[in-house]
């Protein structure tokens, strides 16, 4: 299980701290497909990295923790902020953005995965017998070994991006996070891409976390979705709920954007911008652009609670229906 508890990170600048995840509170469980979803600069990327233990100058834990635990060869770990590092790659993988360009240009695919192997293993074995071993591993994920053979600059985006992933998977990691593993690449690859991720987990039972901007990546392969505004979770639950049943105003915008299917009606956007987190308003930070809200949301932090089983938001009008709409 991947536990953030109350988790509040920061980057320092010289004109003082700027919180990018404030109060972050939520747990993801094994054999799941988990999604984070919102605007860009809302924070996902910095969530993911905390929970990847990736705390380099600027950035900083103000408060809380992430725990890593679970169990893998029948022996039981668990990892918090500050240690998780110690389990990369062989409990918890991250893709990062731009995976592309993190491969070493000047180093075959073949060295980079034997690489990526702890030494115990590399000595037991000859390395005729390693990479016997990874071409096995890559048949698996139908990727042909005869990219061991190349360097990076040889292959397509969409080839890089596989081999990336097949790097984060070698290890069979409990926990797979990934920051926009489809962005820039063309429809046609960025299924190929989610095939690959979804089949993976599937067959192996670990969870993946994707962090995406786009909301039908995360209708197609998450269990469940959790909605970032300005460095807050606004609204969690699963999937499908998500989409049939949204709470808070901010997710029902978002999704009512979504082009259907067959509705001719002209799609509309969210006016406005998200707030600076350099400079939030009081209150609920989306009441600039929300139609519902009230004084009320102006002076005073909407809790994020359970709503009802499994589905959380962070919302007054759901204190309190009879006043509002939803
Ligand atoms: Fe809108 Fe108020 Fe709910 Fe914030 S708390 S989303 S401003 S209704």
């Amino acid at each position: 299980m991947l536990k953030v508890d109350h988790l509040t990170t920061a980057y320092r600048t010289l004109e003082g701290n700027v919180i990018a995840v404030e109060d972050v509170d939520f747990e993801i469980q094994d054999n799941e497909i988990f999604g984070i979803a919102g605007e860009s600069g809302c924070g996902k990327s910095t969530l993911l990295k905390s929970l990847y233990d990736i705390i380099q100058y600027p950035l900083v834990v103000e408060k809380g923790q992430v725990i890593l635990s679970g169990q893998k060869n029948g022996q039981p770990f668990a990892y918090r902020t500050g240690e998780i590092q110690k389990s990369w790659w062989q409990n918890i993988a991250y893709v990062p953005q731009a995976a592309m360009s993190v491969l070493n240009p000047i180093s075959k695919l073949r060295n980079q995965f034997l690489d990526s192997l702890p030494m115990q293993r590399r000595n037991r074995k000859t390395e005729r017998e390693l990479l016997e071993h990874v071409s096995a591993f890559l048949e698996g994920l139908n990727l042909s070994p005869d990219v061991l053979e190349a360097y990076p600059f040889q292959l397509s985006g969409g080839m890089k991006q596989r081999v990336i992933i097949a790097l984060a998977t070698f290890l069979d990691p409990q926990f797979i996070l990934a920051d926009e593993p489809t962005t820039a690449l063309d429809v046609v690859v960025q299924r190929g891409i989610l095939t690959m991720l979804t089949d993976y987990q599937k067959s192996h039972h670990n969870s993946l976390v994707i962090v995406s901007h786009d909301l039908g990546v995360h209708y197609q392969i998450t269990d469940r979705i959790a909605i970032m505004y300005s460095g807050k979770l606004v609204e969690l639950c699963p999937t499908d709920e998500m989409f049939t049943a949204a709470k808070h105003p901010y997710t029902q915008m978002l999704i009512d954007a979504l082009p259907r299917v067959g509705d001719r009606r002209e799609r509309v956007g969210i006016e406005g911008t998200p707030p600076s987190l350099r400079n939030p308003p009081p209150g609920c930070r989306f009441a600039p652009r929300c139609r519902y809200a009230s004084d009320v949301c102006r002076r005073f932090v909407p809790e994020f609670r359970e709503i009802s089983p499994g589905h959380f938001a962070a919302c007054h009008l759901l204190n309190n229906p009879t006043k509002g709409v939803i």
